[in-house]
């Protein structure tokens, strides 16, 4: 829905000060951008406000802050001629009205003063080139030479400029095309799609980092399939997550087909998306399946097999990762985990669950056992509405059991219940080999159910062992 009034959106008390300070440097200044199209998109509380002056945007922000009562410190950019404050949670950030002319082998642009139009038509999107002064004569007005509003209304992004030029001037536009359409619920106009794929290769110069970070909020979007499934029409996928291209097709040997695992990867990740917000749970679901391109086989007698494909793409989340600059950290190993352990769940709820055999997966996924049973349950896409009803049904007695399980056994974060040292000091042994048999004997009599993870049944257990082995 679009707010009508633009008034509304100045109603902060920061927008008069900036307006005043203007005035007294004999500068005029506007609102612009993101804070504005959200505004008029009713998209909740601002975190940042970009303000151009025409003239100098560093003066304009020391003169506010010298008009603020906290008097808040400037960070001044010079290389970029901005400077920024802090407002309480907003930032407010300065720029002088700029034209930009381009090089062709670097998205960093040539500066030099310009109008308030000049400095519109850099912007990216006509949605995103909406201005609203802070002048005297004219406070409140928008300023709109593009039609900006009109796409907010179509729900359309589309380039100030010829898009040809746009995205070849800055290729992130492209990813940024793509994440405003997925996170706005947006289509992306013809022109604008032809241009980004005939401009793909130009994504080569966009760093990693710049990507990684549009490709989060594509997956923190509502509804992220949009976002990929604009990425593989546009032809930029294969520049960035070959591995799931490679999910792309429907082979089909001796009238056996397999589904096509790239669709069906976008289906999981928009099931996921509605049930959490966590990103890396989110990125696992997107890796779910990667490891089926490189261990997908056919044999005569039982069809299409993916044996081994979780270890292989739990390798493959690594190499991903690296390739494209992301931390290989805690974060990194989650997204392993969760694919390495995709399939467990499902394997479990087929059978007769024993209790064991759920132990032993609170055990191995530890305090993430929940978040496998949240992609386990996205993972189901069968469009047949009886399979569909089964297998949530499995699944549901599957986290009723990890809830008994847990409650009488406590597995999700095992401590042994006896350490190595009470081993070490009831055998008199220096530290050796026997040690590490009993604790996994211990350990594996536990998760077995032969023995309750408690104390006093390990220390007997212990003792048992310990005898066997001749201590
Ligand atoms: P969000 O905060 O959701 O990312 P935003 O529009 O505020 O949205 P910013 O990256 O903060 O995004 O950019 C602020 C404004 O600067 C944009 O609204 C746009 O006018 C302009 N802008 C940002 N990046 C580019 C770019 N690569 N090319 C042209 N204009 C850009």
């Amino acid at each position: 829905m679009i707010r009508p009034d633009h008034k509304e959106a100045l109603s902060s008390p920061i927008f008069k000060i900036v307006s005043d300070a203007a005035h007294e440097l004999g500068l005029t200044c506007y609102v612009i951008g993101g804070f504005v199209r959200d505004h008029f998109l009713d998209r909740g509380t601002p975190k940042d406000i970009d303000i151009v002056a025409v003239g100098n945007g560093i003066d304009l922000a020391e003169k506010v802050a010298s008009r603020l009562q906290n008097k808040p410190q400037v960070s001044v950019f010079k290389n970029f001629g901005t400077a920024m404050i802090k407002h309480g949670n907003i930032e407010l950030e300065f720029v002088g009205a700029r034209k930009e002319s381009y090089h062709r082998d670097s998205r960093k642009p040539v500066v030099e003063d310009g109008t308030l139009e000049d400095d519109q038509k850099r912007r990216d999107f006509t949605i995103n080139a909406l201005a609203l002064s802070l002048n005297r004569g004219d406070y409140g007005n928008l300023l709109d030479p593009f039609d900006g509003m009109g796409d907010l209304e179509k729900k359309v992004i589309r380039t100030p400029l010829e898009p040809d030029i746009t995205y070849s001037d800055d290729p992130l536009r492209m990813m940024r095309a793509i994440r405003f359409a997925t996170q706005l619920n947006f289509e992306i106009e013809l022109k604008s799609l032809q241009a980004i794929t005939a401009n793909k290769e130009r994504i080569k110069i966009v760093s990693k980092e710049r990507i990684v970070d549009e490709l989060h909020k594509i997956l923190a979007s509502p509804k992220p399939s949009k976002g990929f499934a604009l990425l593989h029409k546009t032809e930029l996928l294969p520049f960035i997550l070959p591995e799931l291209i490679a999910l792309q097709g429907i082979e089909e040997i001796e009238g056996q087909r397999h589904k096509d695992n790239f669709w069906h990867t976008l289906e999981v990740v928009d099931n996921i998306a509605e049930t959490t917000d966590n990103l890396w749970l989110r990125w696992a679901a997107l890796l779910h399946d990667i490891g089926k391109a490189p261990t997908k086989k056919f044999h005569k007698k039982i069809g299409w097999t993916f044996h081994g494909h979780e270890f292989v793409g739990s390798k493959m989340v690594y190499k991903l990762f690296k390739r494209l600059r992301m931390p290989l950290n805690d974060k990194m190993k989650y997204v392993q985990k969760m694919v390495l352990m995709s399939s467990r769940p499902q394997i479990l709820s087929e059978d007769f669950v024993t209790d064991s055999a759920v132990r032993r997966l609170v055990f191995d996924a530890g305090e993430y056992v929940d978040d496998l049973m949240t992609l386990c349950e996205a993972d189901i896409t069968t469009k047949n509405p009886k399979r569909q009803k089964k297998y949530k049904n499995n699944f549901k007695l599957v986290r009723q059991k990890i809830v008994e399980v847990e409650e009488r056994d406590h597995i999700r974060n095992f401590q042994p219940p006896i350490s190595g040292e009470e081993i070490m000091e009831t055998f008199s042994l220096k530290p050796s080999r026997e040690i590490g048999i009993i604790k996994d004997a211990i350990k594996e009599a536990i998760l077995e159910g032969e023995i309750p993870n408690e104390y006093d049944a390990a220390k007997k257990y212990m003792l048992k062992k310990g005898k066997e082995l001749g201590l």
